[in-house]
């Protein structure tokens, strides 16, 4: 049976005390290892020590929202896998849609940095979703198709069992607006099968498929509970220890 995933990504928020009294908070509420669920925290990067400092000795994991693919050395500005780990990260996010609309990262570019971060031995969180006006013409398995091909380019099976595939349709980041479970399975079955055909059945029956896009307390029972959805990835609500939890706890009663 596949482990939930419950992450939440802080994105741009949190100064220094409410990064560690929120991490303060689920280390709390995730005291010890679960069969049934595993947390993860991915705090801006300024505050990932801080944050490790707070949540060690507890279940939590912690990732980066970002890495850069090349070897330490003159690129300004950038992280790369070595100083993640070093701050104590397991996992790292890629490929989050505000990094390709934004800043404009190519499918390319996030294939480098899920290379090298495989590579380094992180856990890549790949994210991929559909705009609105690409759903609203028919066009969501292609772009997930699209996006799957481009992240996990030369990506065998033996490194894709450290990724993560989080399901975000732009259209639900944010917004208030989620995807109706009906909808996030759809997606997420979809997804599974691209994976099969491009690995094995086998292969594909155990790789995780989060979804992501506006989760909250009300609505993520629903979601996690459709059999092709492996966890959530949370923006807002993971900000607020009584909203994020609550979800934490949506994924246990589920696994029980
Ligand atoms: C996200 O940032 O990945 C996200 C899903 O945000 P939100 O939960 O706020 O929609």
């Amino acid at each position: 049976m596949r482990r939930f995933l419950i992450a939440g990504n802080w994105k741009m928020n949190t100064v220094q005390g409410s990064a560690e009294s929120l991490a303060g908070e689920l280390a709390a509420a995730a005291t010890s290892e679960e069969a049934g669920v595993e947390v993860l925290v991915c705090p801006p990067a300024p505050y990932l020590i801080p944050v490790r400092e707070k949540i060690a000795g507890s279940a939590v994991r912690l990732g980066a929202q970002d890495v850069y693919f090349e070897a330490p050395g003159a690129f300004t500005g950038e992280i790369c896998s070595e100083m993640l780990q070093d701050c104590g990260c397991t996992f790292v996010l890629i490929g989050h849609s505000e990094r390709r609309a934004i800043i404009g990262e190519t499918d390319q570019l996030i294939n480098s940095k899920v290379r090298a971060a495989l590579a380094a031995g992180l856990t890549v969180v790949l994210c991929v979703g559909e705009q609105l006006s690409e759903r609203e013409a028919g066009q969501t398995e292609a772009v997930l198709d699209r996006q799957m091909e481009g992240g996990l380019e030369g990506i065998s099976e033996q490194e894709a069992a450290a990724v993560v595939i989080a399901y975000e349709p732009v259209w639900a980041i944010g917004t208030g607006v989620t995807a109706t479970p009906d909808q996030a399975q759809s997606a997420h079955e979809h997804l599974r099968s691209w994976v099969a055909a491009r690995y094995t059945p086998e292969f594909a029956a155990g790789i995780r498929i989060l979804y992501g896009g506006s989760v909250k307390p009300d609505n993520a029972e629903s979601l996690l509970g459709q059999p092709d959805v492996d966890g959530a990835l949370v923006g807002g609500a993971s900000l607020k220890g009584n909203l994020f939890i609550p979800i934490i706890d949506a994924a246990r009663k589920l696994a029980e």
